[in-house]
C-alpha cells in the first residue's frame, strides 16, 4: 500500500480514508481493530469516517461526475486496463490480506482476483456498447434519438465475504459507464476496499472519481444512501439489510440493485452419476467454508440415488481439509467471526430439536466449522427457512422430479439452483420452472462469470450485475430530438 495510507504502531498498521484522491483522516471514532478471523490477532486499525469525511467524499464524487462523465471511451477503457496491470503486479499482496484479512483460503483468494482481472477485461469491451437507439420519424424534419447517459454518484456497499471481487463487480462497472462513485465496504473487511483505492489510484484515477469511506455501518452507511447527490445505491449483502437499504433508497427516489442472501438447491435426479454429483454438492457448500451466497445449502436427491448419495457425500466430506488457510491444501479456512459460529450451532441445536440427524460435523475447533451434514429437516426447522452461512448442508429426499421442485421452491430465496441429470428435457423444464435468478445444469450452484446477468429473484435480488446488464443499470436513457427545418406549432 501507499505509504501516505497508513501510519505504524507497534508493527500494525492504521489506515486512513481516500477521499478525492488523498489519503485522509477519519474524524469518526473510535479507530476500528480489524482482527484475523484464523486467529483474532490484529490484522489491522482502520480511521473511522466521521459526518465531515461523508460531506468530503459526497462533494469529490460529485464534482469529479462532472468531468468523468464526459471523458472519452477510449480513456476509460485505458485506465481499465492500467488497473489490470497494477493488479497483476500486485497479486501476491492482495492474496495475503484476502487471506489474513477474510480468511479466504489460498485458492478462492486466488480466483478472486483473477475473476477481477477477467472483469476488467470484460468491462473494457462494455464501454463502447452503451448503445442508444434513433425512433422512427413522427414528425416532419424531426430526429429522434436516445443516449445512454451515466447516472452520476453512485454508492456501492458490499459484504465481506468475497470483498475484493464483490467491491470491483460494482466499481469497475460504475467507472466504465461514466460515473463516480463511493465504496463503502464491510466493516469486518475495510482493508482489503481500501486496497481497490490504493490500486486505482496507481492506475491513474483522477481525483473523486472513486473514494472509500469507511466507518460506522448505519450512520456512515445511511447517510451516503439518503444524500440527494446519489443517484443510485448498489448493495451486496444480507436480505435483512438490503430490505432496510431499499426502502430507504425508495423514499430518496434513488435506484437500487440489490444482491442478497440465498438458499440454494443443488438438485440431484435418479439418473445422475453420483460421484459427479457429490463432487458438484461438495464445492457447492464447503468453498470458503460456506459464506457464498451461492451455496448449495439444499441437496435434494430422487429417492433412488438417495441412499447411495449420503454415503458417498459423507465419506467425500471426511477428507475435506480444514484449518491454516494460508496452506494452499486447505478447502476450509475460519469463519468470518465468533458469533458467526454460534449462529450456526444455534441452527443444529435447534434441529436436533426438531429431530433432524447430524451426520456429520456440527462441532467447531474454534473458527473452524467442521463439514456438517444434515438429514431430516423439516420445515419446522430454523435450518429449513435461514441461510446459515457456514459448511452445513441439509440433504432432501425427493419422491420423483416434481417433487424435488417443490422442495427447491419452498423458500423465501431465489438466486441460484443446479440441476444433475442426464435427462435434458426434464432439466430445461425444471431449469424453466425453479424459482431462481440463475440455474446451472450438471453443475453445482456456485457459479459467477463477468458479462452474465448475475443475480436473484424473491427474498435474493432485485436487478443484475454484470457486463451490459451494469451498464444498463449504471446509465439512464435520455431521449433527443433534433428538429431540421421548422415545426409548425397550432398557434
Ligand atoms: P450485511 O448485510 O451484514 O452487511 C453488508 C454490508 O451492508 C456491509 O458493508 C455493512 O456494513 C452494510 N450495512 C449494514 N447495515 C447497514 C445500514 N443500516 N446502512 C448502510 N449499510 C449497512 O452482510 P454480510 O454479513 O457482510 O454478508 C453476508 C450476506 O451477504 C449473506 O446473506 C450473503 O448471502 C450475502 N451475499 C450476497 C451476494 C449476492 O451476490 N447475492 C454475494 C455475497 C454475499
Amino acid at each position: 500500500m501507499n505509504p501516505e495510507s497508513f501510519s505504524l504502531t507497534n508493527s500494525v498498521p492504521t489506515y486512513r480514508l481516500y477521499i478525492d484522491g488523498a489519503w485522509v483522516h477519519g474524524t469518526g471514532q473510535p479507530l476500528a481493530d480489524d482482527f484475523n478471523p484464523a486467529d483474532r490477532s490484529l490484522f489491522a486499525r482502520v480511521e473511522q469516517a466521521g459526518p465531515a469525511e461523508v460531506e468530503r467524499a459526497l462533494d469529490a464524487a460529485a464534482r469529479a461526475a462532472r468531468t468523468w462523465g464526459a471523458t472519452l471511451a477510449g480513456a476509460r477503457e485505458c485506465l481499465l486496463l492500467r488497473v489490470r496491470d497494477v493488479i497483476h503486479r500486485r497479486r501476491d499482496e492482495i492474496r495475503d490480506a484476502l487471506i489474513a484479512e477474510c480468511g479466504s483460503v489460498f485458492s478462492k483468494a486466488l480466483w478472486e482476483i483473477d475473476y477481477v482481472i477477467d472483469l476488467l477485461q470484460s468491462a473494457v469491451g462494455d464501454v463502447r456498447h452503451a448503445f442508444g437507439e434513433t425512433m422512427p420519424m413522427t414528425q416532419a424534419g424531426q430526429v429522434s434519438m436516445s443516449v445512454r447517459r451515466p447516472l452520476g454518484v453512485i454508492v456501492g456497499i458490499a459484504p465481506f465475504n468475497s470483498p475484493f471481487l464483490l467491491s470491483m463487480k460494482k466499481v469497475v462497472m460504475a467507472l466504465a459507464a461514466g460515473n463516480t462513485f463511493i465504496l463503502k465496504p464491510s466493516e469486518e473487511t475495510p482493508v482489503s476496499g481500501l486496497l481497490i483505492a490504493d490500486i486505482f489510484a496507481e492506475a491513474g484515477l483522477p481525483p473523486g472519481v472513486l473514494n472509500v469511506v469507511v466507518g460506522d455501518r448505519v450512520a456512515v452507511g445511511e447517510a451516503l444512501v439518503r444524500d440527494p447527490r446519489v443517484r443510485k445505491i448498489t448493495f451486496t449483502g444480507s436480505t435483512c439489510t438490503g430490505k432496510h437499504l431499499a426502502m430507504e433508497a425508495a423514499r430518496n427516489l434513488k435506484r437500487f440493485t440489490l444482491e442478497m442472501g440465498g438458499k440454494s438447491p443443488l438438485i440431484v435426479l435418479k439418473d445422475a452419476d453420483p460421484d459427479y454429483a457429490v463432487d458438484a454438492a461438495a464445492f457447492g457448500i464447503f468453498l470458503h467454508q460456506g459464506q457464498v451466497c451461492m451455496a448449495s445449502s439444499r441437496v435434494i436427491v430422487e429417492a433412488p440415488l438417495y441412499d447411495a448419495f449420503c454415503e458417498k457425500f459423507v465419506a467425500k466430506a471426511r477428507t475435506i481439509r480444514t484449518g491454516d488457510p494460508r496452506d494452499p491444501a486447505t478447502v476450509i479456512g475460519p469463519l468470518i467471526r465468533p458469533a458467526q459460529c454460534d449462529f450456526i450451532d444455534g441452527h443444529i441445536v435447534d434441529a436436533r430439536a426438531h429431530g433432524a440427524t447430524v451426520m456429520l460435523g456440527g462441532t467447531h475447533d474454534g473458527p473452524y466449522y467442521a463439514p456438517t451434514i444434515l438429514t431430516g429437516v423439516t420445515p419446522a426447522m430454523r435450518i429449513y427457512h435461514e441461510e446459515s452461512f457456514g459448511p452445513i448442508v441439509s440433504i432432501f429426499r425427493a419422491q420423483d422430479a416434481e417433487d424435488a421442485l417443490r422442495l427447491a421452491n419452498d423458500t423465501s430465496y431465489g438466486l441460484s439452483a443446479a440441476v444433475i441429470t442426464n435427462d435434458l428435457q426434464k432439466a430445461f423444464d425444471l431449469s424453466l420452472r425453479l424459482e431462481s435468478g440463475m440455474v446451472h445444469v450438471n453443475d453445482c450452484t456456485i457459479s459467477d462469470e463477468p458479462h452474465v446477468p448475475f443475480g436473484g429473484v424473491k427474498n435474493s435480488g432485485f436487478g443484475r450485475e454484470g457486463g451490459r446488464y451494469s451498464m444498463e443499470e449504471m446509465t439512464e436513457v435520455k431521449w433527443i430530438t433534433i428538429q431540421l427545418g421548422k415545426n409548425s406549432f397550432p398557434f
